[in-house]
Formats: C-alpha cells, sequence, structure tokens
C-alpha cells in the first residue's frame, strides 16, 4: 500500500472527466451550466461538472434509444456481449488506482477501502454477469404436442439508471452489469456529490468495444436530470438505489408518464439481534462496529439498531466502545484512516441533528462530536447511544452515519417483534451460538438478508435488496437480470389436423 503522500501524488496526476457522456463522447450540459463537486475530506471543490438537465437526459434517452434499435449490442449474440464486458472488466482492473482515487476524492472514501473493495468489488461483479451471459436459456412450454412455445427473455430497451455516493462506481455497476448483458441501453445519473468515476467508466466502456450510447452518464441534480429521466417516456425501466423518499417519487414520476417499470433499493435500519449464548463477543463486537461505523456508517444495510440481551449488554456496549475509540478518523487518502468524513456538510448537518434528538430522548453512550473541523473536512466521532426507546427517532429513522442506537430485550420474541417493527426491510443479523435459535430467528426476521453470526453478508452470488418500505426487486445474483429483460412467449400454432 502506497502512503499518504504517494496516493497525493499520485491524486494530482489524476485528470477528472467533467463533461456528460452521451452517445459514445463527452458533451457539455445544452446550456452550458456546471455544479462542483466537492471532497468531503477538505469541504473543497474538486471538479466542476457538466450540470445535465431535461434537455441532456432527452439527448441521452436519443442516443440510447438509436443505440439500442441499430441491434449493435441489444442483438449481438450473447458471447459478444461477453466478451465486451471482460474487456471493461479488465480495463477497470488495469485503472484501479485512479478510479479508487476518483471514489476517494469525490466521496471521502477511505482509499484502503476503494481499493480493496469498491473497484475490484465492481470488476468481479461486472466479470461475473458477462460471464453469465450466454449461460442463460430460454424455455419450451409444456403445451399440446402439436404446438411448439417457446419462452425468451428480451432485453427492455433503454434503462435508467440512478445512483447514490456511497459506492459510487460499485452502486452503478450494480445496475450497468446486469442491464447492459442483457442488451440494455442505459442512461446512468451518478449522485451529484460522486459523479467523476462514472464518467470515467463511460469513457472505459467505449474503449472496450461497447457500441457508442449504449452507455450514457448524465451528470447532475436529482431534482433536474434525476427527475427527467424518471419523467421520460422514451426510458422503460429505472433502477434506482438511494433514499425511499426519492424511491416513492419515481414510482410517481413513471405513473404520471409511461407507466416504465421501477426497481428501488432504499433505506434500512438493520437490526442486529445479540442472544446471551452468542459463543465470541469479541466477534459480535468487531462485526457490530464494522457494521455501523463502516463506510462511516452510509451504508443503506448499515447495523444501525443493536438489539442486546440484558445479561451481556455492559460487556458488549464496553466492548464496541473500546474499538470504536480505537478507529482513526482522518483524510481517507491515510492507509492508516479507519473511517473517512461524511459525504457533505449536509449530511454532516444531519448527522449532527440525529445526535441532538438522541440526547434528548436517550442516553449518549460515547462520541457524538465533529471533529477536524479546522481542516474544513466533514468529520463526526463514532458514536452510540444506549436504552433507546423504540419510539425514540434514532430508533426509528434511517441516520445514515456513524450512530448506533442500543437497545436491550428480554427474550427472543421480543427481540424479533422489535427487530420487525420498522418501516423498513432491507437487513438484519442475529448472533447466536444454538442452531435452534438462529434458524426460528431467521425465518421470523422480515427481511431481503438475514446475516447469521457476521453482520452484512454480501456477495454478486445472492440477492441484495429489501421488503416493506427498503423496496423491491433485487441486485446481484442473476435474479437482478429479471429487472430488465421481460418474458416473450413466441407460439407456433400446430399443423392444422386433417
Ligand atoms: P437520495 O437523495 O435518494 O439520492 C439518490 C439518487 O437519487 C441521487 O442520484 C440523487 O441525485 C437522485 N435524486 C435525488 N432527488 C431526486 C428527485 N427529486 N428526483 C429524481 N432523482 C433524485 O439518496 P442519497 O442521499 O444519495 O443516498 C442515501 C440513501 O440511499 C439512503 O437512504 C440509503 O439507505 C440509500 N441506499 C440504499 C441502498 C440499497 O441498496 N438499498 C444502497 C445505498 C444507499 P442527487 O445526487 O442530485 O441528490
Ligand atoms: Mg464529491
Amino acid at each position: 500500500m502506497r502512503t499518504r503522500v504517494e496516493w497525493e501524488q499520485l491524486a494530482r496526476s489524476v485528470e477528472p472527466r467533467r463533461r456528460a457522456f452521451i452517445g459514445g463522447a463527452f458533451a457539455d450540459a445544452a446550456d452550458g451550466e456546471e455544479f462542483a463537486t466537492v471532497n468531503p475530506a477538505t469541504g473543497l471543490v474538486l471538479a466542476t461538472v457538466a450540470r445535465g438537465k431535461a434537455v441532456d437526459v432527452d439527448r441521452a434517452v436519443a442516443a440510447a434509444r438509436r443505440a439500442f434499435d441499430a441491434g449493435g449490442w441489444s442483438r449481438a449474440a450473447p458471447a459478444h456481449r461477453k466478451a465486451v464486458l471482460l474487456r471493461l472488466a479488465e480495463a477497470i482492473r488495469a485503472h484501479a488506482d485512479e478510479l479508487a482515487l476518483l471514489d476517494t476524492l469525490d466521496g471521502g472514501k477511505l482509499i484502503t477501502d476503494t481499493t480493496t473493495t469498491d473497484i475490484p468489488g465492481a470488476a468481479a461483479i461486472l466479470q461475473w454477469y458477462a460471464e453469465a451471459i450466454d449461460k442463460q436459456y430460454g424455455e419450451v412450454a409444456p403445451t399440446a404436442r402439436a404446438d411448439l412455445a417457446i419462452v425468451t427473455r428480451e432485453p427492455l430497451g433503454v434503462v435508467g439508471a440512478v445512483v447514490p455516493w456511497n459506492y459510487p462506481l460499485e452502486m452503478a455497476i450494480w445496475k450497468l452489469a446486469p442491464a447492459l448483458a442483457a442488451g440494455n441501453s442505459v442512461v446512468l445519473k451518478p449522485a451529484e456529490e460522486s459523479p467523476l468515476s462514472a464518467l470515467r467508466l463511460a469513457e472505459l466502456a467505449v474503449e472496450a468495444g461497447l457500441p457508442d450510447g449504449v452507455l450514457n452518464v448524465v451528470p447532475g441534480y436529482g431534482e433536474e436530470a434525476g427527475q427527467a429521466l424518471g419523467r421520460h417516456p422514451d426510458v422503460d425501466a429505472v433502477a434506482f438505489t438511494g433514499s425511499t423518499t426519492v424511491g416513492k417519487l419515481f414510482l410517481r414520476y413513471a405513473g404520471e408518464s409511461n407507466m416504465k417499470q421501477v426497481w428501488l433499493e432504499c433505506g434500512g435500519k438493520s437490526a442486529n439481534l445479540v442472544f446471551a449464548d452468542a459463543a465470541d463477543l469479541d466477534l459480535v463486537a468487531d462485526r457490530a462496529v464494522f457494521g455501523i461505523f463502516g463506510c462511516s456508517g452510509q451504508v443503506c444495510s448499515a447495523n444501525s439498531r443493536l438489539l442486546v440481551e440484558e445479561s451481556i449488554a455492559d460487556e458488549l456496549l464496553e466492548r464496541i466502545r473500546t474499538r470504536a475509540a480505537a478507529l482513526r478518523v482522518g483524510n481517507p487518502l491515510d492507509p492508516s484512516s479507519t473511517m473517512g468524513p461524511l459525504i457533505s456538510e449536509r449530511q454532516l448537518e444531519r448527522v449532527l441533528g440525529y445526535v441532538a434528538a438522541g440526547r434528548v430522548e436517550s442516553a449518549l453512550a460515547f462520541g457524538g462530536n465533529r471533529l477536524h473541523e479546522a481542516g474544513g473536512g466533514y468529520y463526526v466521532e463514532p458514536t452510540a447511544f444506549r436504552d433507546v426507546p423504540d419510539a425514540a427517532v434514532i430508533s426509528r429513522e434511517e441516520v445514515f452515519g456513524p450512530l448506533l442506537a442500543v437497545s436491550t430485550f428480554r427474550d427472543e420474541a421480543e427481540a424479533v417483534s422489535r427487530a420487525n417493527a420498522s418501516e423498513f426491510g432491507l437487513a438484519a443479523s442475529v448472533f447466536t451460538d444454538s442452531l435452534a435459535r438462529a434458524r426460528r430467528v431467521a425465518r421470523d426476521l422480515n427481511a431481503g438478508t438475514v446475516s447469521v453470526n457476521t453482520v452484512d453478508a454480501l456477495d454478486v452470488t445472492v440477492p441484495f435488496g429489501g421488503v416493506k418500505q427498503s423496496g423491491f426487486g433485487r441486485d446481484l445474483s442473476l435474479h437482478a437480470l429479471d429487472k430488465f429483460t421481460s418474458l416473450k412467449t413466441t407460439w407456433f400454432a400446430g399443423p392444422q389436423e386433417g
């Protein structure tokens, strides 16, 4: 691993792409406007980027449609799409340092995370879908013998992807990889806080052989570019990751426009249930700390509610406190930092607002303060509250920051029903040494993913997504292809008897 100084040197050689990518080429916004993207570690402007609006989204959708209709991608043999996407995965690996730096500078993510998780993860996921796509078979239906009915998977057409800033490149790839593998054209709107890696990716994709117009990137504001995509009459589906509030807007946009399909990965308030029979309290503490302070808590499936059995609560909280105190909150380019800043000043204010609410409704266990304010970055201490009532704001609402709400329970039934008493249902965890309990609790927790004796279990091989107001549709795994394909029935009538 390079030193901070070496990363800073390398960062100076990185040249952010600052314009939208439409129809295979970079382009300014039609009205020439730009917006600033900020480095959360310093609060300083990193670059100004084209501010895409409805007219730019329109151009991008038209380019995507032209590419789709031309068939160079949509009708290409799956083996060809595989080859191109494998080249793109290799290009991501070949430019790993540059892409990691872009996500670190633009999104405030630890360089130790972007180099080991985000960028290699993005390449691996792309590779996985590339390798999968020429192994998908259609069906022959069990009709009467005289007839023949086949069921094929068809690409939808133009897919809109709207993603957040917490894993800028990886979230984009979660949508792009299955959508492109299936033969769609895509218009991607990255988050306004972190547009840079997506713009570089689009350029690499064309170099890898993706036909012009198949992947377009329109940076801009949610209310402008995001809404325009959601309302566009020629977009067939939108795949969204972000907040529940904005997810609901996409449902409205679709209803008020062309009834496009909408797939939503939204917020969470994931419960982590720790029973007194959990064998290894150090492991529990390690995982709990990772589950809420990893990525500065800006993770949709963050384990933000810790429900612990009364008899071990003090002991576990002490072990968590010790580990949190050992976290080094600092510059994300410094490989010795183990927690970086929050994404923006707005997010910092939001998190500090929740800290204030927590102080009123429960007891501060540790943390709660802003850090390194003089340096201009948006750092906050790892924070926990204890004895947090279920009705407290920090028990109910998604904070999206390093804030843990701890409360105790007496028995299993209470733990499960309180864990489920949330408007979200993205993920949940349970720690126990009893196999019977693990099976009961995992069965009864109402969440898209239940992790047993770990937190946030995640892999390209398994579906990821939520129930309730955490959304619907699944990212990752072969199931993600369902979102980006339609099933087509073709029926060949049998020869007339006679
Ligand atoms: P967000 O505000 O919902 O934004 C997500 C995306 O939607 C951004 O590209 C944003 O653009 C765009 N957007 C915002 N307002 C819009 C509007 N009125 N119309 C159309 N698009 C709009 O979420 P965020 O604050 O970036 O990310 C945090 C949220 O994402 C959390 O709630 C978290 O739980 C969720 N998340 C979920 C998952 C998951 O897989 N379930 C993964 C990661 C994050 P701007 O950037 O311009 O605002
Ligand atoms: Mg930024």
